[in-house]
């Protein structure tokens, strides 16, 4: 259920809503528009018994929320949420584009490459530290060390950081280094980390399960949310279909459908999407017309040797940078811009 607040109503009116909500055991979620003030009352509602929250002063309405997920559901905050973070801001008019390698792999490679997606216009520098692998003999990241590399690269450039976290013992370390945490695709129904990262102060990029719906996502968002994190950033990043010729299936359905079903901004990882360099710029372009938030790019200056495989999806830094003009007129046509 929601309590929407009336317009004028005091925060001492809010308050008194907020007590008698947690009075009878049950949390409340504020969310606080530009208009009004939205409580989220999460829990089982029938502990309210039959308290009349409707006639408090300062109530409007309260309105059941008929979606499964509730505080990541249009119907609990009607507004866009947009997060500010490093400077930027996402979810807003401008996209905020994340680009770099898959993985950290030196000091001098995460610097050159973040400056040149600094050049070319991005705001953000992505990089795994940890990385969750198919195999456990593929390399998994320089992990600490990796962390101090992106330091050194945001000290240089001025960029946000972006990277993964795998396990909930890590969400402490990984937060004192990244500006946003990456919940990798493998890790969405990783219920435990979830909860963790939803009681941390850092927005999360929350990746689409690789076999997960869009309803399945929705939960999984609300998981961090339900904890107090109201900083989630959905990332659809390609889903497993019966199509063989790429590694994953774009699925750009989800953006104008997490646009209606939730708040939430909803960024494109076109690089996983399609896992082929000659695809990504395309899949990018459709991803801005399709009305992305931001995107999620990998970008690397040695492809043929990066540590991971995902070099066969990383674009040239040249290539990144006519990408970046080129969606520029895109952007524009559907009312967003760079
Ligand atoms: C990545 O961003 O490098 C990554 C591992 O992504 P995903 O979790 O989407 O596979
Ligand atoms: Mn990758």
């Amino acid at each position: 259920m929601v309590i929407v607040t009336k317009p004028d109503a005091t925060p001492d009116q809010i308050d008194k809503i907020v007590k008698r909500v947690e009075g009878v055991g049950l949390k409340a979620q504020i969310s606080t528009g530009e208009q009004r003030t939205v409580i989220g009352v999460i829990g089982d509602k029938t502990l309210l018994g039959d308290m009349p929250i409707g006639s408090m002063s300062g109530v409007e309405k309260t309105m059941p929320i008929t979606a499964p997920y509730k505080l990541a559901s249009r119907q609990f905050r009607e507004e866009p949420t947009i997060i500010a973070v490093n400077g930027t801001k996402i979810g807003g008019r401008k996209l905020a584009v994340m680009a770099g390698p898959c993985a950290v792999e030196s000091t001098e490679q995460i610097v050159t490459i973040a400056k040149h997606v600094k050049n070319a216009g991005a705001t953000f520098i992505r990089g795994g530290a940890f990385k969750p692998r198919t195999g456990p003999y593929s390399f998994q990241g320089y992990g600490l060390e990796a962390l101090k590399m992106l330091a050194t690269a945001k000290q240089e450039t001025g960029l946000g950081i972006v990277t993964e976290v795998m396990t909930p013992s890590e969400v402490d370390i990984v937060g004192d280094h990244t500006d946003i945490f990456q919940l990798g695709t493998r890790n969405m129904t990783n219920f435990y980390l979830l909860r963790e990262v939803g009681r941390a102060r850092k927005p999360v990029i929350l990746k689409r399960g690789l076999a997960s719906t869009i309803e399945e996502w929705l939960l999984a968002a609300e998981y961090i949310l339900s904890e107090g994190n109201p900083d989630v950033i959905l990332c659809e990043r390609g889903i497993r279909t019966f199509e063989t010729h790429t590694r994953n299936t774009l699925d750009l359905n989800a953006v104008p459908a997490v646009h209606q079903l939730s708040h939430l901004p909803i960024v494109v990882d076109p690089s996983h999407g399609t896992g082929i360099r000659s695809l990504v710029s395309d899949m990018t372009k459709a991803s801005v017309a399709s009305g992305a938030d931001g995107l999620l790019l990998e970008v690397h200056h040695d492809p043929d040797h990066s540590m991971t495989g995902d070099g066969a999806q990383s674009l040239f830094p040249e290539q990144f940078e006519k990408l970046m003009q080129e969606i520029k007129p895109i952007a524009i046509a559907v009312g967003r811009e760079i």
